[in-house]
């Protein structure tokens, strides 16, 4: 009798997740599905340079088709719930599909509307996300006609997917405003629920240093409350007003509802998973993986890329009742551009904070940890091409999933 996989989401990790098991699970045995709501595969690192003119929509989106092997059935749909103990997720159209084992890759998304004010009449007039395509290319139309005033980039609350890109979208747009000889006329504010820039202390006080050196203002500890659209201004719950002539915003980022619709989720909609194994808390044969899972690391897609290797082997394990072996480590790494054609790289996991140093090998690099160089800028646009190429596709790409200490370089103070 055949047995069904179904994954939930072709994203970054739904896709990658599926092209793996079809390589290991027999086709007389196996089927696997794949269920989204649509057919446009989004590059969303790309949603970062495209407000600045560096791409173009077309060079961001692709038909999910080109990158669902053979063998893995694609279906076009709007997930309902899932109903564990009958094993069945329904689609809003009526449609039910049974599994035997069920992977949530269904992501993280932004929900303006959980502010108050924010999606109201200064929505995409004065208060902009670069978060989704619509955003991206609203917001470049807007920075194009901007050149005094006061700019305020603003992060709502964490966990946000890719938690450094507000930072690159800060110096980023300090850079721009140099290049366009406008920068004095124009005052930078980062806004951040956070005491400092970033979450782990090392990469915080580096990250600061720079948004200090760029003369840009922080608020830290800000938790917004709601956008007074009459004043333009961001109003905390503590009663702080931070006025703006542009706001950009990264906005609450959930879960997908049905997660919480289904029993499966955390407040925020994330499926709650074991940090280790990636095995739902609720249900022995449903695992989470990206964005969905509430793993305690960053929501990326190179940790989606790290965990599928745990996910396949803990997958292959359950299909045959046997012990779960592989452990996720919560390997994360991340390019940071911070303008003029240079970028940091981060590198850590649930343990080890981002520390200086050389990667992917020690003495060599090429890449620099923690450090600003014109390499790791170019890392980050090689990145795409790797992503359609070889992430997608589950090619091997020859980097250990887990994290390695090799070239990481101890300060005193963190020992
Ligand atoms: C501006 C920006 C910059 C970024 N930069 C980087 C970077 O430099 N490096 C990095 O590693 N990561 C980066 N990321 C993060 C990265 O893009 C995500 O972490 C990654 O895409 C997560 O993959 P995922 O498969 O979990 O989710 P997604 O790729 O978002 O896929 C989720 C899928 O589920 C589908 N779906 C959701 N709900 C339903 C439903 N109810 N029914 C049917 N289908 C549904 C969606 O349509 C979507 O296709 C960035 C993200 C952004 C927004």
């Amino acid at each position: 009798m055949m047995r069904n996989l179904l994954v939930l989401g072709a994203g970054t990790a739904g896709t990658m997740v599926a092209n793996r098991m079809r390589r290991v699970l027999s086709h007389d045995t196996w089927t696997i599905t794949v269920v989204d709501r649509d057919d446009s595969h989004l590059y969303q690192p790309g949603l970062l340079l495209l407000p600045f003119g560096r791409y173009q929509p077309r060079d961001l989106v692709r038909s999910r088709h080109s990158f669902i092997a053979d063998g893995v059935v694609l279906l076009q749909g709007e997930v309902d719930r899932v109903d564990a103990p009958a094993s069945t997720v329904h689609l809003e159209d009526g449609r039910a599909l049974p599994y035997d084992f069920l992977v949530v890759a269904t992501g993280t998304t932004p929900r303006p509307d959980q502010t108050s004010g924010m999606t109201g009449a200064l929505w995409r007039e004065s208060v902009f996300d670069f978060y989704t395509l619509e955003g991206a290319v609203a917001l470049e139309k807007a920075l194009a006609r901007f050149d005094h005033g006061r700019l305020v980039v603003h992060v709502t609350d964490m966990p946000i997917k890719c938690p450094v890109a507000p930072l690159e979208f800060a110096f980023l747009t300090d850079a721009w405003l140099r290049e366009k000889g406008v920068r004095d006329a124009v005052e930078l504010v980062y806004v951040t629920p956070l005491s400092g820039a970033f979450t782990k202390p090392i990469a915080s006080d580096r990250l600061g240093h720079m948004l200090d050196e760029r003369k840009i203002a922080v608020e830290p500890d800000f938790l917004v409350e709601s956008v007074d659209e009459e004043a333009s201004a961001l109003v905390s719950y503590d009663e702080r007003r931070v006025p703006f002539d542009l706001l950009v915003t990264v906005p609450l980022n959930m879960g997908a509802d049905f997660v919480a619709r289904s029993g499966l989720g955390d407040e925020l909609n994330h499926v709650r998973v074991d940090r280790n194994t990636l095995r739902s808390k609720d249900a022995d044969n449903i695992f989470a993986i990206g964005d969905a899972a509430d793993l305690p690391t960053s929501k990326a897609g190179s940790v989606a890329h790290f965990a599928t290797e745990t996910l396949v082997d803990n997958l292959l394990a359950a299909m045959r009742g046997q012990p779960l072996p592989s452990s996720f480590d919560g390997h994360a790494n991340c390019f940071v551009e911070s303008g003029d054609d240079k970028a940091l790289l981060i590198d850590f996991n649930y343990d080890t904070e981002p520390l200086p140093g050389r990667y992917p090998l020690p003495m060599v690099g090429p890449l620099r940890l923690l450090e600003e160089t014109r390499t790791n800028h170019l890392g980050k646009l090689a990145f795409r091409w790797i992503y359609w190429n070889v992430l997608l596709p589950a090619r091997p790409l020859p980097l250990p999933s887990h994290m390695s200490m090799a070239g990481k370089a101890v300060p005193t103070t963190a020992k």
